[in-house]
């Protein structure tokens, strides 16, 4: 029993104790979903109801043809929702390896391109890739993508659909006419774009397109590549056990994957953030921050806020104490923060290391954004001060 919110009483068979209990805490307030988003009703049903299945989906019995069924089912679903045949969806552990996959596969013995602002999924996977610029707003040079194409032999493109850190979406429909021009290839990351803006394979005109579960709502642990049927026949990262048609190997986690397609089923698009996003913009503005990449077409749930003076940790602690979940602009699995590639490849100069991203999840409210605008309001005249304190800074509140 709690007393008070300082004092409660917790009892053993022998005893009463009063112990001094924490101050009750407001429940946290998430805009972190483009790191995770919060798992959808639909899809924790789902996983519920798959989890009852007992069976591999590899096996010829019963309960094996009871988890494929469900397998199958999901593939059907997230095919139809983003633009492929379900013959062409590779299931995944998670964007990571769709990417990954994808560069693999359809990079071999081709020169590969990739955007400045690809995720370290692409960078990664692709080491010694030719980057094709960005301008100030995070928008691809079509320009010298062509440039690129033209002066030399056939290569693999990645371009991602939409920026983790900024929202920008890239003009990948353009890019994909300019590759086939020249006998490239495109691949794109759609991690964060699906589920939040229009996303389908087949008007985009790619080769590849990666998706993952738990950026739209599903559990994390299950992604997809979706090839052209032109290139639908890839050979595996994994080989094991010839799953997925040979072309990814392992026992894939039925219940994890049929949440990823309900909560795909689950997701429209998110322009209903829109209005809340752009609410929690003009309370930081009035703070001093400065909105990168704001002219461009953006995702709906998406902005990175730069305070200029003051370092992006120091202000995602200061949030985070005050209940409020965001990011900085890249955060490693350490934990720790480095400064932003994709804001140095836009010209951001030092701004790429001043810089949270705040991304609203699929149930965000206005009282979320009310509630951040008084937290980044007070983060911002403290640490403000502080900084100038320290002679490092000049603005003040
Ligand atoms: N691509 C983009 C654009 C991402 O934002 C992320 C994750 O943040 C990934 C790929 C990797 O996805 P996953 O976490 O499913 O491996």
């Amino acid at each position: 029993m709690q007393l008070a919110g300082t004092v409660g009483i917790v009892s053993d068979d022998r005893a009463h104790y009063i112990v001094r209990m924490p101050p009750p805490r407001p429940p946290p307030v998430y805009l972190d979903a483009n790191a995770t988003e919060p798992l959808r009703p639909d899809a924790r049903v789902a996983i519920a109801a798959a989890l009852d299945v007992t069976g591999n989906p590899s096996s010829v019995h019963g309960a094996g043809r009871a988890a494929r069924r469900i397998m199958e089912d999901s593939r059907e679903a997230l095919a139809a929702r983003f633009g492929a045949r379900p013959a062409d969806l590779v299931f995944t552990s998670g964007g990571t390896e769709a990417d990954a996959l994808a560069i693999h596969a359809l990079g071999s013995g081709r020169r590969l391109i990739i955007g400045a602002t690809e995720h370290d999924a692409v960078c990664a996977a692709a080491p010694g890739a030719a980057v094709l610029p960005v301008d100030h707003n995070g928008t691809a040079d079509l320009d010298a993508l062509a440039s690129l194409l033209a002066g030399g032999p056939p290569a693999l493109v990645c371009l991602m659909l939409a920026n983790n850190e900024t929202g920008a979406i890239q003009p990948v429909a353009d890019a994909a006419r300019l590759c086939d021009r020249y006998g490239a290839r495109l691949h794109v990351d759609a991690v964060q774009a699906a589920g939040r803006m229009a996303t389908d394979l087949r008007v985009l005109g790619a080769d590849s397109m990666a998706i993952s579960s738990h950026k739209l709502g599903g559990p994390a642990g299950a992604g997809a590549l979706m090839l052209a049927s032109a290139v639908s026949s890839i050979a595996p990262l994994i080989a094991g056990g010839g799953q997925e048609r040979g072309r990814r190997g392992g026992t894939p986690p039925v219940a994890v994957i049929a949440g990823f397609a309900a909560a795909a089923e689950a997701s429209g698009d998110a322009d209903v953030l829109a209005p809340l996003r752009d609410a929690a913009e003009r309370a930081a503005v009035a703070r001093g921050a400065v909105v990168c990449g704001g002219a461009a077409p953006r995702l709906p749930n998406t902005t990175s806020l730069a305070l200029p003076g003051v370092r992006a940790d120091a202000q995602v602690i200061a949030l985070d104490l005050a209940g409020v979940a965001v990011s900085a602009g890249a955060a490693c699995s350490s934990g720790k923060v480095a400064v932003s590639h994709v804001l140095q490849a836009m010209g951001l100069g030092p701004l790429a290391g001043e810089a949270i991203r705040v991304s609203l999840p699929w149930n965000a409210t206005m009282a979320d954004v009310e509630a951040f605008a008084v937290a980044y309001s007070r983060m911002a005249v403290r640490l403000a001060r502080e900084t100038s304190d320290a002679g490092r800074r000049t603005f003040v509140d």
